[in-house]
């Protein structure tokens, strides 16, 4: 079959348009998508083992001939399909579970009547059971042979298990790679494995692919993820190393002094002393301001340890000596949050603020009042999210960018193109402890301040694993003492549409049942930002004791009253997530609780949950987090912006990213326009669709 990387995965044999639609959402729409979709993990069945020795609760191999075949009702909905085995050292039932309508007139085990026939020889890959003393098989795959020397197709090897979406199974999945591994992996190219210099490192391009969905070994399938990964981060390196190249360091122009004129005043009005963490990224973060080069420092600290006013003392420098200053916010609702603690913080003093949203920007007046503020230099602070970075607002004298809980990639490119040509000062802040190593190597030459402690006298929040309806005994209690509840609903799954019904449909059944002598309001992702914006004040002036939300309250907000935060599903989502949600809460002086309710079974899950309860240092859970290996949602966001890596993973594979990086230089110290013929291939495909992606979004200066 003659095929193109770039042909549409409807062509392919079996799938067609409905399957296509299925996969398009797991993001494969070409054939080339389907090569690079590799295997979440692998099932080892090239070990058979005999019956007479399967004995521990495991999952099993084992191949025999088929001596019997009935079926059973098990219950009114469940039927059994029992196949008995035989392979000389013992016998040993194989079963499936069917659930059947009691009104069903057909049978239901009819083609595996058809299949299982007595004297023909079986595999068998499932896990064992006792059924009233009995040991049996739970059948998770099968195939019939009609010889016992014939080589089966899925056994006696190792099989690749895909990551599936609603119409797709894995033996879809499993036809669908076997079709375009076999006839278009030849045309996946590789840029490097030809190379002389970097051949020690790799198994050719190629193969790895081959391996990676059909592996001969485990360690083997290991050796192709690094080498596949490796091609894919010089990629991406070359293209930083390109665009940091255009950009070396500039001269700045502004100068700063340390007048005092409003860090005094804004000082005096805190309630509060700055704690050592806080003093020493300020002091940091000065001397970068006051020194000749643009600031790039990342200032990462805990939720709750106090970013803002550290942020806010930054920015006052940079008005004291008459420049603006900007910060970016990821939501809306953040955005009018640091607008009205700015507005509060600094009441009195000669400063003005412009808030920078779509949605305050919608009326024309108000648009064009608003961007000349900015224009003319009357506004020194401008407080927004992404649409600060829009062509059509023009600073007189910006100098400074404050980016907050913001870790996609393109934003902090985009921030720095606010500059035009000029040289600006830039601080991120994240509460995601990103390893400094890896910081370096995704961000460039980055400085790094930390706060490790919280402010004084905070009471840490105490987090529990309850059942549901503990939960709601315990919130029916705070809500007593006057206090606020959020309950946060996960994002079921990757469609929309059931987030919104499982917390729209929850709010409605709590505020009639459990709730019902309580007020309770609703937040989530598909509310137009006003509407989000009037919640969240309402909440805050405690018109409700309740708040249902999704994630979308996941950074940021600051509500004092509320004390305690359910999460429903909590197995649903990383550590790191978690974190971030139980930091809405213990923001003022009262204890405050975290109740996580989670109905999945399995130790793995039970332990990462516990350590939730354990402890309340960020650092440590992103830790724990990737000794676990989770869902990796940490991974997912501090890769957010980056190009999709398909064998690559940047946290577990650092050291990889830095031999990349040295390599990316070497080839672009040598040969800058990549005009060698043995980088051809790296050539062609950074200007592919994956790669010419991230080179716009860092085209600066
Ligand atoms: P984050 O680092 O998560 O952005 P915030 O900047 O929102 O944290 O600060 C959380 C809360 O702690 C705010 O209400 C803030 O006023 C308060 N805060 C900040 N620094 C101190 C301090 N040194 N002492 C006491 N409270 C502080
Ligand atoms: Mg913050």
């Amino acid at each position: 079959m003659c095929m193109n990387l770039s042909d549409d995965v409807k062509f392919i044999k079996g799938v067609g348009p409905k399957r296509a639609s299925a996969l398009a959402r797991l993001n494969i729409r070409t054939v080339e998508d389907l090569i690079t979709f590799f295997p979440r993990t692998y099932q080892d069945r090239t070990k058979v083992t005999k019956i007479s020795d399967i004995v521990f609760n495991n999952q099993y191999c084992i191949f025999g001939k088929i001596k019997n075949v009935f079926s059973k009702n098990v219950s009114k909905f469940i039927s059994l399909f029992v196949v008995e085995i035989t392979d000389g050292t013992g016998n040993i039932s194989a079963v499936f579970y069917r659930k059947v309508s009691p009104y069903a007139k057909f049978d239901i085990f009819a083609s595996m009547r058809k299949n299982f026939i007595p004297e023909k020889f079986v595999y068998v890959y499932g896990t064992l059971e006792y059924k009233f003393a009995n040991r049996q098989i739970s059948v998770d795959d099968y195939e019939i042979v009609e010889n016992s020397s014939d080589i089966p197709k899925n056994f006696k090897k190792i099989i690749p298990i895909y990551d599936l979406t609603a119409g797709i199974t894995q033996k879809n999945m499993l036809a669908y790679t076997t079709t375009v591994v076999n006839a278009a992996t030849h045309l996946y190219p590789d840029a490097i494995s030809n190379n002389p210099k970097y051949k020690t490192r790799l198994m050719p391009i190629r193969q790895a692919i081959k391996e990676l969905h059909f592996p001969t070994s485990l360690e083997n399938a290991e050796q192709a993820r690094k080498s596949f990964a490796l091609q894919e981060f010089l990629l991406m390196q070359i293209v930083l190393t390109k665009a940091r190249q255009k950009n070396i360091i500039k001269q700045k122009t502004n100068t700063y002094k340390i007048t005092r004129e409003f860090l005094t005043p804004f000082k005096n009005k805190l309630k509060f002393e700055f704690t050592k963490g806080q003093k020493k990224a300020i002091n940091e973060i000065f001397f970068d301001m006051m020194s000749s080069k643009g600031m790039n420092r990342m200032l990462m600290g805990d939720v709750g340890s106090g970013k803002t006013v550290v942020a806010l003392s930054a920015i006052l420098l940079a008005i004291e000596n008459g420049y603006q200053a900007a910060i970016i916010a990821p939501t809306e609702i953040l955005a009018e949050q640091h607008f009205l603690t700015f507005k509060n913080l600094l009441d009195g003093l000669n400063i003005k603020i412009e808030l920078l949203t779509s949605s305050n920007l919608r009326t024309k007046s108000k648009r064009e009042e608003i961007l000349s503020s900015v224009e003319s230099g009357a506004a020194n602070i401008v407080v927004g999210t992404h649409s600060v970075m829009e062509e059509r607002v023009k600073f007189k004298n910006l100098s400074l960018v404050v980016i907050d809980e913001q870790h996609r990639f393109g934003v902090l490119q985009k921030a720095a193109l606010l500059a035009k040509g000029k040289v600006i000062d830039i601080l991120m802040m994240t509460a995601t402890p990103i390893p400094r190593g890896l910081a370096m190597t995704m961000y460039g030459d980055i400085s790094i301040s930390v706060i490790k402690e919280l402010p004084p006298n905070r009471i840490p929040i105490k987090t529990f694993c309850f059942s549901e309806q503990q939960a709601y005994t315990e919130a029916l209690e705070e809500i007593s003492r006057g206090n606020q509840i959020f309950i946060i609903y996960p994002l079921i799954d990757e469609s929309d549409k059931t987030e919104l019904k499982s917390a729209v449909k929850e709010a409605e059944t709590l505020a009639a049942t459990v709730f019902k002598n309580n007020r309770i309001a609703l937040l989530h992702g598909k509310m137009a930002p006003k509407e989000k914006n009037e919640i969240m004040q309402r909440f805050k002036n405690k018109e409700f004791d309740i708040l249902v939300a999704t994630t979308v309250i996941e950074v940021g907000i600051d509500i004092p009253n509320a004390t305690m935060i359910i999460i429903q599903h909590a197995d649903r989502y990383g550590l790191a997530t978690l974190h971030q949600l139980r930091g809405r809460v213990g923001r003022g002086t009262k204890q405050s609780y975290c109740i996580l309710v989670s109905s999945a079974k399995g130790q793995n899950s039970a332990q990462r949950l516990a350590i939730m309860t354990q402890t309340n240092d960020g650092f440590k859970i992103a830790e724990e987090d990737l000794k676990m290996r989770g869902p990796g949602d940490f991974t997912g966001t501090i890769q957010h912006g980056f190009p999709e890596f398909k064998a690559g993973n940047i946290v577990k594979d650092v050291e990889i990213i830095e031999y990349t990086k040295n390599v990316a230089q070497d080839i672009i110290k040598n040969d800058p326009t990549l005009s060698l013929p043995e980088n051809e291939k790296i050539k062609q495909l950074i200007n592919g669709k994956k790669y010419s992606e991230l080179s716009k979004i860092i085209q600066v200066g």
